[in-house]
């Protein structure tokens, strides 16, 4: 039995929904559907997400709905009309919209949750609508009937292990299940979403939890790359990575599925392949446990901007019982994650990802330090890139640090800092924003072009 989530732009259109019902026949193991909104269309539309964001922003502020409300009854009503269906279920979704609508708005962010999830939810209802027009033994299931429990608030929303117990029915269902994407409720069914691209999780989730045999994440692309198509020309496809390199590259930039996706597949090693809706027989990019990497001990290369470093320098810290956790503890404070602390002997960096700051923020966290820890120097400094090398064989072979730090060289950039995590599944490179481009196709022909040259 597989678990298969078909992404934004698989189910955007008529002619893509109906490319999705022949993936679905083509294979009966295929049982579990999990859908996301109406993506894009074309590269300058927009998401039936942020349409329903602008539509509940105005909501929160008293203002007047009609035009977005009827922008996004609009999409789905193109895609019923190019489907054949009747108009009922379009009927059916504006007065979910509604209802949706005046609900207590008290609580913002429950509110705004409330109306994203209608993305999925109502595509999930018009796309078991559709299966079952053509023939097909579909059903559409609501994510709180089946049991998709999330934790509480405050708390950043994942989802409860608890909840397992009742996904796993999924199984004995009759007939095709399509479920919502990027929602579940908690126990007392308040509807929570999960991250931007959450629909991932959702179908990760389901995969584990019903111990599917494989998940398919169906999106746009072929495979997942090696390195950003938009800067490197023609990066070669990854045909099977490990679970920790896709963390990995999901972590710097890889957007073609979502970091924390991977966890439930990853707990119950049930394999993920990415696969494209457009071209469904091509075979993919397969994640599992273990991979030969002999052949290549490096996989991927990713880049991602929007990193600040906060310098602390300060004499004799190495001496200083408790100064690392002193420090973090301000950031803690200040409500800020940090991803990595590369240190010297008198002095630390943490790398931040920039959109948790602010100046105010900033400024305050530089004062805290300054004064609760009295240490000598603080900076905060912006536009920072991370370049990540990826790659389970780079614990096995010697001299990859070298050749990368030797290609970045032949840019003329500077290396502001590198971090090798013990793990050694990843060598992360920081770096001036500006130099990131060059730096990345620098290091895409030495580990990607060179060995390809070599091997033949
Ligand atoms: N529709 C949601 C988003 O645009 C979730 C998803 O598609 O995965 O973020």
């Amino acid at each position: 039995m597989k678990v298969c989530k078909f992404g934004g732009t698989s189910v955007a259109s008529a002619d893509q929904i109906k490319k999705v019902a022949q993936i679905v026949k083509a294979d009966p193991s295929r049982k579990v559907i999990v859908v996301s909104a109406p993506g894009k269309r074309f590269s300058s539309d927009e998401k039936v997400t942020d349409l329903l964001i602008q539509l509940a922003e105005k909501a929160l502020k008293g203002e007047n709905t009609e035009i977005e409300l009827k922008e996004v009854v609009a999409r789905y009503q193109q895609i019923a009309a190019g489907l054949g269906l009747s108009m009922e279920i379009v009927s059916v979704i504006e007065n979910d919209l509604q209802e949706r609508l005046v609900n207590n708005n008290n609580d913002a962010s429950l509110f705004m949750d409330c109306l994203k999830a209608s993305g999925e939810d109502n595509n999930a209802k018009l796309i078991a609508a559709y299966f079952t027009h053509i023939g097909m033994d579909a059903h559409y299931m609501c994510p709180k009937e089946a049991g998709l429990l999330v934790n509480e608030r405050p708390e950043r929303v994942r989802a409860l292990p608890e909840g397992d117990d009742r996904l796993v029915q999924l199984r004995n269902k009759p007939g095709i299940i399509v479920f919502p994407g990027f929602f579940g409720y908690t126990k007392d069914g308040t509807l929570r979403t999960f991250n931007r691209g959450g629909s991932d999780i959702t179908g990760s989730l389901l995969a584990a939890a019903t111990e599917a045999e494989l998940y398919e994440n169906f999106t746009d692309v072929d495979s997942v790359f090696a390195a950003n198509p938009n800067v490197v020309d023609n990066p070669v496809g990854i045909d099977k990575m490990t679970y920790r390199e896709m963390r990995e590259l999901a972590y710097a930039g890889f957007s073609v599925f979502h970091d924390e996706a991977l966890m439930p597949a990853f707990r119950r090693s049930v394999p993920v392949c990415i696969k494209n809706t457009n071209n469904p027989d091509a075979p993919g990019t397969l994640i599992v446990n273990e991979r030969n990497y002999f052949a290549q001990p490096v996989i991927g290369i990713a880049a991602d901007s929007g990193f600040s470093t906060l310098f602390v320098d300060k004499y004799l810290m190495n001496q200083e019982i408790g100064f690392g956790r002193k420090l973090l503890q301000i950031l803690e404070e200040e409500e800020v994650s940090f991803e990595h602390t590369p240190s010297g002997i008198d002095n630390l960096s943490v790398i931040i990802r920039s959109k948790f700051l602010n100046a105010d923020k900033e400024a305050r966290i530089v004062r805290r330090v300054k004064e609760e820890l009295n240490a000598d120097h603080v900076h905060m400094h912006s536009n920072y890139s991370m370049i990540v090398l990826v790659g389970e064989g780079m614990r096995h072979s010697t001299g990859l640090a070298a050749r990368a730090a030797s290609a970045i060289a032949r840019t003329g950039a500077s290396i502001q800092m590198i971090n090798q995590g013990s793990s050694e599944v990843s060598l992360v490179f920081g770096v001036h924003k500006a130099d990131e481009n060059k730096i990345l196709k620098e290091l895409y022909a030495e580990f990607f072009l060179k060995s390809a040259v070599l091997s033949n």
